[in-house]
């Protein structure tokens, strides 16, 4: 049998003058004592965004000697760590609260805390990486043989040069990371950072809009009346005026819903009216099957941003296309899922609606009703623009580039302790071996 050795890489983190703001007083910096002063480095949560899409753990190691000392009450180290357990994508935080000369192997030169972490976690520490202010940190980090990076803050005290690499702050200690992979099996795999299409997130609940306008990657919303129904809509206008007041920068899309062409019209110069960042989206046939171009004409040349969506075949782009105006962006949304669910391959179903739409330029082919993460990378290969993605898919995301063996034992773990905790039972037979 494969002996399963260490699976994860990690990257350890000091905390203060890492991840939180130290205070500094004669050249030296201390951890901040009251909760007011307690600030995380503005570009601390991206970089550590991007080593999570690596696929690195992320551990906090911290002395945090007040706590022992009685200077901070441990109910403020608590509140500080539900703080940064909640705003920074960090997997566990390590404390040691001894004070020096306490008889402690935690105590950071001690690798104590990351010793402990790599037992609990799995984590192949000689893959692994510990990123610190002081010398005490590097130290820690050799002795638990992982790289180490120095962030070199200009402090009145002995610098640590031994360690791997310096930079200046946690974004450059990322960036060295993320060039240092060892094993080039894993650069090659996907990494979500590089994508060039645009993830649109699918959504018709207000909290779940907001949350997904707060991360890097989604660069824009689609709603549909189906959607709206499903979250308990009842006042379309309302909701959509109330989002629009919240989401500002993104480009969002609201659907007309009359079937006949003067109506459809009319919603849609009144969704128009509703914000700049509004596209209106129109199916590409109403309910009798009639193609909407005239509404389309109508309402592109009035200037506005057409979404035209419910596409299926090749041909149905190309009469969009013609209905389009070429000096006003649109977007069009062909259900490349739903047209696999069918049994027809999308991805070159795909590349010809995108030749299709050449002559559009300022329109952009979507990608719509995608099945599985893997077609955010298909819509990126062929050069499609946007992808529409639901909450669930984008949850997903965390998995790009994730090391199959290591997924391999998760799911067999998942058997074990779902059989464990049905308490099922099978008399085994005797065997020799
Ligand atoms: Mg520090």
């Amino acid at each position: 049998m494969t002996d399963l050795a260490a699976t994860h890489r990690a990257v350890f983190l000091d905390r203060d003058g890492v991840l939180v703001i130290p205070e500094f007083r004669d050249g030296r910096s201390f951890a901040p004592t009251r909760i007011e002063d307690y600030r995380f480095y503005d570009d601390a949560r991206d970089a550590l965004i991007r080593l999570k899409e690596a696929g690195f753990l992320l551990v906090v190691v911290t002395n945090q000697p007040d706590v022992g000392k009685g200077l901070i009450p441990r109910s403020t180290i608590a509140e500080m760590h539900d703080r940064l357990a909640r705003e920074l994508p960090v997997d566990r935080i390590e404390i040691c609260d001894h004070v020096q000369g306490q008889r402690c192997g935690c105590r950071k030169p001690a690798p104590g805390m990351l010793l402990r972490a790599a037992h609990d976690l799995d984590i192949d520490l000689s893959q692994s990486i510990m990123v610190g202010d002081r010398l005490s940190d590097v130290e820690a980090g050799q002795a638990a043989g992982c790289a180490t990076i120095f962030i070199d803050l200009d402090y009145t005290e002995t610098k640590p040069t031994t360690q791997t690499h310096t930079v200046r702050s946690i974004v450059e200690a990322v960036d060295i990371i993320l060039g240092m992979t060892p094993n080039n099996r894993r650069q090659q795999m996907p990494r979500a950072q590089d994508l060039k299409v645009k993830i649109y997130a699918d959504g018709a609940d207000l909290k779940g809009i907001l949350e997904m306008a707060k991360l890097p990657i989604i660069k824009g919303f689609t709603t549909n009346p189906t959607l709206m129904r499903k979250a308990g809509v009842t006042d379309y206008e309302g909701f959509a005026r109330n989002l629009l007041e919240q989401i500002t920068g993104h480009p969002i899309s609201f659907e007309v819903f009359a079937d006949d062409f003067p109506t459809m019209i009319g919603q849609g110069l009144a969704i128009k009216s509703w914000g700049k960042n509004v596209n209106v989206k129109v199916p590409v046939m109403n309910t009798k099957g009639e193609f909407t171009g005239p509404v389309l004409r109508a309402l592109a040349a009035e200037g506005a941003i057409l979404n035209v969506t419910a596409i299926m075949t090749v041909d149905q782009v190309k009469a969009v296309a013609d209905a389009l105006d070429p000096n006003v962006p649109a977007i069009v949304s062909v259900f490349a899922g739903r047209i696999a669910d069918t049994g027809i391959d999308p991805v070159p179903h795909m590349q010809e609606c995108l030749k299709a739409l050449a002559s559009r330029p300022k329109a952009e082919l979507l990608w719509a009703s995608p099945r599985e993460v893997l077609n955010i990378f298909q819509a990126d290969e062929i050069g499609c623009p946007i992808i529409t993605c639901t909450n669930d898919m984008i949850k997903k995301l965390d998995l790009v580039g994730k090391d199959l063996i290591e997924y391999s034992r998760e799911t067999v773990q998942m058997f074990y302790k779902d059989a464990t905790a049905s308490a099922f039972s099978i008399e085994p037979v005797k065997h020799a071996a």
